[in-house]
């Protein structure tokens, strides 16, 4: 691609903001492989920043709001969905990845567009899917994003999809396939993947606790969470369990962001990569170390069997994969209850593969309404 340059008078290019700013190492706008289908450069905005825009402003995006993270409806207000999560990763990966000097903006798309592929009711969800599609190749979220982002989100009429840059579909192919090829993935795209888990750590402890799942007290038997306390101290006197609670999550995004930031930066700092191939070369891997890495572990085992496993969580899995599975079932069997689009797509991809894209596109609420319309009486 050729050298991103504004024509606006007094105005930094891209190029140049990025060179006062950005380490060697990072990935640089001027040096993108560009998208599938050319288009001119815009003349303020840097291709990642205009992924970013594109991802931000397109339904599926938007449809994220009514995805669960964790927890459903049923249980409050209180709790994550899948878009403040979204948007708590691209903030905590923005912090870590401003301090490394990494591109903020394509950590920015990259974080905004990481869970977009998530069908309804989340690795329930898409479990169910897997089931249904299980001749017709299977189901991944991942993989899903990818469909999204090249096929079925509308922008110009002349291509389909979103036209994002190839930087941003080889890290998201790196999710599907975390073994795939020889290089490591991005740094940028390493940033989103640790803030991903931190975030997700943090709030689900904080969404846990708020709806009464497991108490604080049963929390404070985990070596992080007492790490958080000490880190707390004196301070925590006082404190009701709510603003407690608070802290806590406070300390626990804190410790893993500034763990993150001490080791990655220790190692980039003496890596003599003069470039982002450079650093793509390297088995390094942005994450938690240390004594940190073996307490977050702890503390993941334990949402995983506390929390994940809860039995109201169990419910609304087997809940929800019924209704996926019924949904499935009658759309591949009345091919005239698809949207125009989607009968057009079996035609493309295949009926079972065109069904299982519309129902993964669809939110929570969105299913449970088709579901009641046509099964009134279970
Ligand atoms: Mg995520």
């Amino acid at each position: 691609m050729d050298p991103v340059d504004s024509q606006l008078d007094g105005l930094l290019t891209t190029a140049q903001r990025e060179t006062s700013l950005l380490a060697p190492y990072a990935m640089f706008s001027h040096q993108s492989l560009g998208r599938e289908h050319p288009e001119p450069e815009h003349p303020y905005r840097g291709p990642f920043q205009r992924d970013r825009d594109r991802i931000l402003h397109s339904s599926a995006y938007r449809r994220l709001s009514g995805k669960m993270q964790v927890f459903t409806g049923e249980m409050g207000d209180y709790h994550r969905t899948r878009l403040t999560h979204t948007q708590e990763v691209a903030s905590i990966a923005r912090t870590i990845a401003r301090a490394l000097r990494l591109n903020e903006d394509l950590v920015e798309a990259l974080a905004l567009f990481h869970d977009i592929g998530h069908p309804p009711y989340g690795h329930a969800g898409e479990d169910a899917l897997d089931l249904c599609l299980s001749q017709a190749g299977g189901f991944s979220h991942n993989q899903y994003a990818l469909t999204i982002a090249r096929e079925l989100e509308y922008r110009h009429v002349q291509n389909p999809g979103l036209n994002l840059t190839r930087e941003v579909l080889f890290s998201q192919a790196f999710r599907v396939d975390k073994e795939s090829g020889n290089e490591s993935p991005l740094l940028e795209a390493q940033v989103v993947d640790a803030a991903d888990s931190i975030t997700y750590d943090a709030h689900d402890t904080d969404d846990a606790i708020k709806l009464g799942l497991v108490s604080l007290e049963e929390f404070q038997s985990l070596d992080l969470i007492l790490h958080c306390l000490d880190r707390i101290g004196d301070g925590r006197k006082g404190l009701d369990e709510d603003s407690l609670r608070r802290a806590i999550v406070h300390e626990l995004i804190d410790c893993q962001v500034s763990n993150v930031l001490e080791s990655a930066g220790a190692v980039l700092n003496v890596s003599g990569w003069e470039s982002a191939t450079d650093a793509q070369q390297d088995p390094f891997r942005i994450a938690p170390t240390g004594i940190l890495e073996t307490e977050k572990k702890q503390l993941e085992e334990f949402l995983l069997d506390r929390v994940y496993h809860h039995p109201q969580l169990i419910q609304t899995r087997e809940m929800a994969q019924e209704h996926l599975q019924r949904m499935f079932d009658l759309f591949c069997s009345k091919i005239d209850m698809l949207p125009q689009r989607f009968r057009q797509r079996a035609d493309e991809v295949g009926l079972e593969r065109a069904v299982g894209d519309y129902l993964a596109g669809m939110t929570d609420r969105y299913l449970e309404n088709c579901y009641r319309e046509q099964f009134p009486s279970l």
